[in-house]
């Protein structure tokens, strides 16, 4: 399924009506959101447009280094400077998320203002809090999504260098590098383009791969060796963490990144989660092979969403009850996950 009302906004953007714009992402942004708002921020500026990004909150270490990253504002660092953005900007971006709820407070603050706002996003059932919208649920990520409306709106010479490392990162990481259902022709097609314009896709791999802590790859282990379920009658894998061994292994955000998939290379898994006790809030991570739609899980017993085989959620329930909560709930779907041979 698609949206695409951004004619006018295209028109307007061009004949120069918008000066200042505000871009902003999800809570905890990965590289799909990272890659996509300063990928996009790039663009602005080549259109001779003043663009600002804002993260509702921090984010890796990992993605530091994407060019433009000094100029990023954290909106729980500096929430005055961000509302000053907002009230002098002419229009808003929201790149990467559909649900105002998905930035904190952030989305309270956008919310209320009635500047225009533009939906660029590739998750399922977007709330309707946008004036303009380029949506599509079959594109691997918002970074393909933004690559294709300015090349398609404003030329490939809109896209430079610094912007195409930026959403070349997005396309890698949102694909698993290329590897999950949602990479399609399309998505090489994009790859391609961008590695002309001048990707350097080995130094981004490692740039985002090759940068964590030993204390990081001390908590894989430790979560493998010895916190790794294996719940036999749903084929599914499970890890739950506690904030005491978070503190353990030093945890900083970024670090439980990519730990849910280790058990679907599980021969026979097919659903893994990753419980985390975050203090806040108990978060949870789902992936699934086949058809088994884990946003519809998420979102049915642990408010949360996202993609078919990948989606999150949240729980305000202390940890051990949203694990037992968890393995009571599975046990409704044991016949479905046992059907799914993979
Ligand atoms: P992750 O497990 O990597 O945090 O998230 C996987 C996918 O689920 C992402 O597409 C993300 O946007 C979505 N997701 C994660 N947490 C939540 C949540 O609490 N609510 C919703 N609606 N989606 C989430
Ligand atoms: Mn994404």
């Amino acid at each position: 399924m698609k949206i695409n009302s951004t004619a006018q906004l295209v028109h307007d953007l061009k004949s120069g009506k918008f000066k200042k714009v505000f871009i902003t992402t999800h809570h905890k942004p990965d590289g799909d959101a990272m890659g996509s708002t300063l990928g996009l921020m790039h663009i602005m500026k080549e259109l001779g447009i003043e663009a600002h990004v804002v993260t509702p909150t921090d984010y890796s270490d990992s993605l530091a280094w994407l060019p433009g990253n000094e100029t990023v504002t954290n909106f729980e660092e500096s929430p005055e400077q961000v509302k000053n953005l907002l009230n002098t900007c002419d229009l808003i971006f929201c790149l990467d998320f559909n649900v105002l709820s998905r930035i904190n407070d952030l989305g309270l603050l956008i919310g209320e203002t009635d500047k225009p706002k533009v939906l660029v996003d590739h998750h399922q059932n977007p709330e309707e809090f946008y004036t303009y919208a380029f949506w599509n649920n079959e594109a691997s990520s918002t970074c393909e999504l933004i690559f294709e409306w300015a090349r398609d709106n404003f030329g490939l010479e809109t896209i430079t260098k610094d912007s195409v490392t930026c959403l070349y990162t997005g396309l890698m990481t949102d694909t698993g590098n290329f590897q999950y259902i949602n990479t399609r022709s399309h998505t090489h097609i994009v790859a391609a383009q961008m590695m002309e314009i001048g990707v350097d896709h080995v130094n981004i791999h490692e740039r985002i791969y090759h940068v964590f802590s030993v204390t990081r790859s001390r908590l894989f282990g430790y979560c493998l060796y010895k916190k790794l379920e294996i719940l036999e009658d749903c084929k599914t894998a499970l890890i739950y963490l506690t904030p005491e061994e978070l503190e353990e292994f030093n945890v900083v955000t970024g670090d439980t990144e990519g730990l849910v998939n280790f058990g679907l290379g599980i021969k026979g898994i097919v659903l893994s989660v990753l419980i985390i006790d975050r203090t806040e809030k108990v978060k949870m991570s789902f992936r699934s092979k086949g058809n088994f739609r884990v946003n519809e899980f998420a979102g049915k017993f642990f408010n949360g969403g996202g993609h078919f085989n990948a989606a999150g959620g949240a729980s305000d329930a202390p940890l051990e009850e949203v694990v037992a909560t968890f393995k009571r709930e599975i046990q409704a779907y044991r016949e479905e996950l046992n059907a799914i041979s993979i």
